[in-house]
């Protein structure tokens, strides 16, 4: 539970419904790299497998470069940016202040995060079972809790569907 502390501070938003998925007007494309970052590369592949998986189509989210920066906002993890209309660009930002305090689980799902904004186009998700977030897309980092549930968590990016998720967390408390 040592994450907790830290990962109630530094959310991928504030309490107070700021959001970590910013659209920008602008008839340009304004990203300074097209390229993502290797460090987030494996991430981007293991979306593409877990999207495979559950929907059985095919995406490709290397359109949408992820990088590290130091000028978000300091409660935030990460974010992602939509540009012009139509969502024509789009990147994530990531905070690298905070990256080296999470651990493998946690960085994988604070991308599928900004991706679940970018990339499947997801709105925040802040309803919760039994205090468990039931969604990734909560507006904070839903932390140890994906250690735990990641299956089902994947799941419910994917398809929007928290059953799976709710039906382990009641088997594991009624145990
Ligand atoms: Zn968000």
């Amino acid at each position: 539970m040592k994450f907790i502390g830290i990962l109630l501070l530094i959310t991928s938003c504030a309490g107070n419904q700021v959001n970590d998925l910013f659209k920008i007007n602008t008839d340009s494309d304004p990203r300074k790299t097209l390229t993502t970052d290797d460090a987030f590369l494996n991430y981007i592949a293991d979306f593409e497998i877990d999207y495979a998986y559950y929907l059985n189509a095919e995406i490709n989210v290397h359109d949408i470069p992820i990088n590290f920066t130091n000028e978000l906002e300091k409660e935030y993890l990460g974010a992602c940016y939509y540009y012009g209309e139509k969502r024509k660009w789009k990147e994530i930002k990531i905070n690298t202040k905070y990256w080296t305090n999470l651990d493998e689980q946690q960085r994988k799902a604070l991308i599928y995060h900004e991706l679940g904004h970018c990339a499947l186009n997801r709105e925040h998700k802040d309803d919760y079972h039994r205090s468990f977030p039931v969604s990734i897309m909560n507006s904070y980092h839903i932390g140890v809790n994906y250690e735990k549930y990641s299956g089902e968590y994947d799941y419910e990016l994917f398809t929007h569907d928290h059953s799976e998720l709710t039906q382990s967390i009641d088997k594991d408390l009624e145990l």
